[in-house]
């Protein structure tokens, strides 16, 4: 991926700087030695490798080495710097092989589309997480028994919390970094399945009040857990979804992933400092819940959107916006029942454009769709509420008019001839002219037997020389 500025190489000791200051955050988050709720340099290094790729590498072997002789110097271990060494790189190694193997499976399944919707990359990425962090954690485990630092009995205990702990840094966390790094790599944009990281739409003290409810809601919970050592009292963390969801729901999903980091640093702050060792595990799978909820949460908005979309699509013609042949249709039969019932006349009008087809030799076909969309923004000027307008397909368009008789429908048809005489084609000094067909519908007619005899009155129209009305009562027929 290319970075757009030219200090691209900035973005190599950045990333190291970032790595190592979330290494130390989560040190110090720590409840028991190399135990901690959660681990979120492993969600920027999936971020990285996601959007670096393996450039990031040996950037992050650097931090794992670095990480290693700082454990020796915090734990007073003294071990030989061969050993520590050999333990940072083989730490460094299954670190990011198991890391870099999720990121290029995701990046494959949203390079090609094979699931273009928000809600299968959102599993997509769940799932990845899920089995790379599992990954790390095995391997991790078993390059610290390799090296000596871990016994049997220290390995079988250790696996689970690590894999849950890589799991919850990286749910949480890469999302949030892929929006700040968003910013700097257009790409990413569009992996981000139509989420806006950028905008937000309510003022920022709204959102400081909602996290700091939030906030404050987790440390009642853990200070009552802590106070009366009850297990049962720390699953109540999993009632806290119900704040995230309110601010996934009404915030921006940058701020929703940033208040998911809030809540888990948090989270990680008051477990270190109320030693909740023993709740560690309940608090880990809430982080994981909450954040796989809030993600799905996230999908709603861009789906209520795209369904919207859908049904404009399937409603009106996507050039000229009037409704398209099979919901005219559909309108115009409810239309006329109700009609019927108040015992009122109805009309329709057809037209179509004259010699259309030279328009679009003469000019092209961008021109021919710019006279297209001028003519059906004339004839909407000239509409009641209770007007259907819809397009036919090609330069047919078609008018129902309730509560008009054949008299009013042809001094309409007759204004909008004259309407349309007077509009250019855009761009040129040509004028359109359009041939009309127009039928009074009877009261056991469907909107289509109406249709057909209006179309045949509109051929009448076009073999009388164009620029006119055809109708029984003009042809007589
Ligand atoms: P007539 O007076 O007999 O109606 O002649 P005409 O050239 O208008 O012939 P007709 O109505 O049969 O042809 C309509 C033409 O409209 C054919 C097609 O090239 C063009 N057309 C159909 N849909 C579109 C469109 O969405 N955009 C453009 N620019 N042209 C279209
Ligand atoms: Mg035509």
């Amino acid at each position: 991926m290319q970075a757009s500025e030219s200090h691209a190489w900035l973005r190599y000791p950045l990333l190291a700087l970032a790595w190592l200051a979330l290494w130390r955050l989560s040190a110090l988050m720590q409840y028991a030695p190399h135990a901690s709720l959660w681990f979120p340099p492993a969600g920027l290094t999936f971020a990285a490798l996601l959007v670096i790729g393996w450039r990031a590498i040996p950037v992050l072997m650097i931090c794992a080495v670095t990480v290693t002789f700082w454990v020796d110097r915090m734990y007073q271990s003294h071990a030989s710097i061969h050993d520590l060494l050999l333990t940072g790189l083989v730490f460094g190694a299954v670190h990011c092989l198991s890391y870099g193997l999720g990121a290029g499976i995701l990046r494959r399944i949203v390079r090609r589309r094979t699931m273009a919707s928000l809600p299968a990359i959102i599993t997509a990425f769940l799932v990845v997480v899920c089995l790379s962090s599992l990954c790390a954690a095995l391997s991790g485990v078993q390059s610290l028994q390799v090296a000596g630092i871990l016994d049997d009995q220290g390995a079988t205990g250790l696996w689970l919390p690590w894999w849950i702990g890589d799991m919850a840094g990286t749910m949480v966390l890469a999302p949030l970094f892929l929006g700040l790094l968003s910013r700097g790599y257009p790409e990413i944009t569009s992996w981000l399945g139509g989420l806006d990281f950028q905008g937000h739409a309510h003022p920022v003290g709204t959102y400081l009040s909602k996290l700091l409810l939030s906030v404050f809601l987790l440390s009642l919970v853990m200070l009552l857990a802590a106070h009366f050592k009850r297990q049962e009292i720390a699953f109540g963390v999993f009632f806290l979804i119900v704040p995230q969801m309110w601010i996934v729901y009404t915030e921006s999903p940058f701020r929703s992933a940033l208040s998911l980091a809030m809540f888990s640093t948090a989270m990680a702050i008051w477990m270190a400092a109320l030693h909740l060792v023993e709740q560690a595990l309940v608090y880990q799978f809430a982080i994981c819940v909450i954040a796989a909820s809030a993600y799905f949460g996230l999908a709603v908005p861009v789906l209520v959107a795209s369904n919207k979309q859908l049904s404009e699509m399937a409603f009106n013609d996507s050039l000229t916006k009037v409704a398209s042949k099979h919901h005219f249709f559909e309108r115009s039969e409810h239309t006329l029942t109700d009609t019927r019932r108040y015992g009122l006349p109805a009309s329709l009008i057809l037209l179509d454009i004259d010699r259309f087809k030279d328009i679009n030799d003469s000019f092209g076909h961008a021109v021919g769709d710019q006279a297209l969309v001028r003519l059906a923004m004339t004839v909407k000027m000239q509409l009641r509420q209770s007007d259907v307008f819809g397009r036919f397909g090609g330069d047919e368009f078609m008018l129902l008019l309730p509560g008009t008789n054949l008299g009013h429908a042809l001094s309409m048809a007759e204004r909008l001839r004259r309407l349309l005489h007077d509009i250019a084609v855009p761009g040129t000094d040509r004028h359109l002219t359009a041939s009309f067909g127009v039928v009074a519908i009877d009261p056991e007619e469907t909107i289509m037997q109406a249709f057909k005899r209006a179309d045949q009155l509109l051929l009448d129209a076009k073999r009388n020389g164009r620029n006119s009305i055809g109708s029984i009562e003009k042809t007589g027929s």
